[in-house]
């Protein structure tokens, strides 16, 4: 089946490149939905923190950071701090070394 016109479901054509992650994909191209996309947090030295937008590849597992339109990035960032909570607070307070 072919989608002749997008409905409000978001999905989107990505290459498995492991962006963000090591960069060791495997070079797969999926078909990402939103279901598919999680938020992952790197920290830095200086006690900063970074929020990206990643997939998991089913094919070998590793992980690749992309860019989503604002709209999806900003439904996964909410959902995110409604799970993570306590984690959220927990890592904006955690002291930089
Ligand atoms: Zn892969």
């Amino acid at each position: 089946m072919k989608i002749l016109e997008q409905g409000p479901g978001w999905s989107m054509e990505m290459i498995c490149t492991g962006n963000g992650n090591g960069g060791a994909g495997c070079a797969s191209k999926l078909l990402v939905e939103e279901c598919d996309l999680f938020i992952t947090g790197h920290g830095y030295m200086d006690g900063s923190f970074d929020h990206f937008v990643t997939f998991r590849c089913c094919n070998c597992g590793t992980e690749t950071d992309v860019n989503v339109p604002h709209r999806i990035r900003n439904v996964l960032m909410k959902a995110h701090r409604e799970r993570n909570g306590v984690a959220w607070s927990h890592l904006k307070s955690f002291p930089a070394n």
